[in-house]
């Protein structure tokens, strides 16, 4: 028997900001699982900035996508078969093959809905939640006391980051692009200081924030934001290169600066989460709890149905969403 399903797929090559004519969404049948498969309906799927990175055609750590082909992306769905693959059917699980609405996998994450709503093991339980966790205790570690400054801190990485930071004792100060996302950072997330970095230059406002310096940058932007924090560094400051989300869609704007990471013995560090599996359940065990007591508030921005996927890319890219950025299914 076959299922009558829908996907996504790349139609065009993006110049600039995704639009709807770079997407095409697509009816396909799809067939029984193979053995050792599962075929999963997909609830929720992930809108994550390194999907724009693959819409180009260069190499990178990952391939890009093909013109004509399905996107895929993070999903999380229940399993409606199982051919004696590693999960029955009615679990819940984590996997890669999303931006549809059944995929049929050989393997994922599971995913315990008694623990947390499902869309958080995408966010604040998944990979955000990891990446920002591991940058934090593994790549540039961080010690009570200390400042730390994140950039794009009301996305899904950064408000992650941020609250751990807060809540392990830190000096926590973030830049966001709006001010409601600002005052969002220090009224409801308990950050000490944040700014938008649209208004005010981030070299200036990085003096003003943090006069001693930073002890720890965690970077999701790069370019200007990454040049700012350089300049504001202190001696032996640690800079955990997460992501450099200003450069996906037109030319690095610095660090012209770089020679500072030598003058100050910085260490600069770049990692992806998805290397740091070994720390995902430590993670889970510590930003559950806080989830669950309010100790970390996690937002999401949810666009209903598959054909909103694109649009939901392009508000992610260019800021218009908080927190994690999802499609319902
Ligand atoms: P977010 O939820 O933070 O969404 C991206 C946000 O970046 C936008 O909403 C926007 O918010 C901000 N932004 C966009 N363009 C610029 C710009 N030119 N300058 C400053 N800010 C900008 O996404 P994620 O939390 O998923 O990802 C954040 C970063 O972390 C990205 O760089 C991503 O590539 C990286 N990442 C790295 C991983 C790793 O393993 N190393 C894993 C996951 C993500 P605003 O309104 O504030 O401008």
């Amino acid at each position: 028997m076959s299922t009558t399903t829908r996907e996504i797929r790349l139609a065009s090559r993006p110049d600039g900001e995704p639009t709807e004519e770079n997407f095409e969404l697509a009816e396909v049948e799809i067939g029984e699982p193979g053995a050792g498969e599962m075929l999963v309906r997909n609830s929720y799927l992930s809108v994550d900035p390194y999907m724009r990175g693959r819409m180009r055609d260069v190499k990178s750590y990952i391939p890009p996508f093909q013109i004509g082909a399905a996107l895929d992306g993070g999903a999380v769905g229940q399993v409606v078969a199982s051919n004696g693959g590693q999960l029955e059917e009615g679990a819940w699980v984590q996997h890669l093959a999303g931006w549809r609405e059944h995929s049929v996998i050989d393997g994922g994450y599971p995913v315990d809905p008694s623990v947390a709503p499902i869309s958080t093991a995408l966010g604040v339980l998944g990979m955000p939640g990891l990446t920002a966790y591991a940058g934090l205790t593994d790549v540039a570690p961080i010690k009570e006391g200390e400042t730390v400054y994140v950039s794009a801190a009301a996305g899904a990485v950064g408000s992650a980051a941020g609250q751990i930071a807060r809540l392990r004792g830190c000096r926590v100060i973030g830049s966001a692009g709006s001010p409601e996302k600002v005052a969002w950072l220090t009224d409801e997330l308990g950050f000490d200081a944040a700014f938008k970095y649209k208004e005010t230059p981030v070299a200036e406002a990085l003096r003003e924030h943090t006069p001693k310096g930073i002890d720890v940058y965690f970077d999701n932007v790069g370019g200007d934001h990454l040049e700012a924090a350089l300049d504001s560094m202190r001696m032996f400051g640690r800079i955990a290169l997460c992501g450099s989300i200003s450069e996906y869609e037109s030319a690095p704007e610095g660090p012209r600066n770089l020679f500072l990471a030598t003058a100050k013995h910085l260490r600069l560090t770049g990692f992806r989460g998805s290397l740091h599996l070994d720390l995902l359940e430590e993670m889970q065990a510590l930003l559950g709890p806080w989830l669950l007591d309010g100790s970390v508030t996690y937002p999401e921005t949810v666009y209903d149905g598959l054909a909103q996927a694109p649009q939901a890319l392009a508000d992610m890219l260019a800021g218009r969403t908080t927190g994690k950025t999802l499609v319902r299914l």
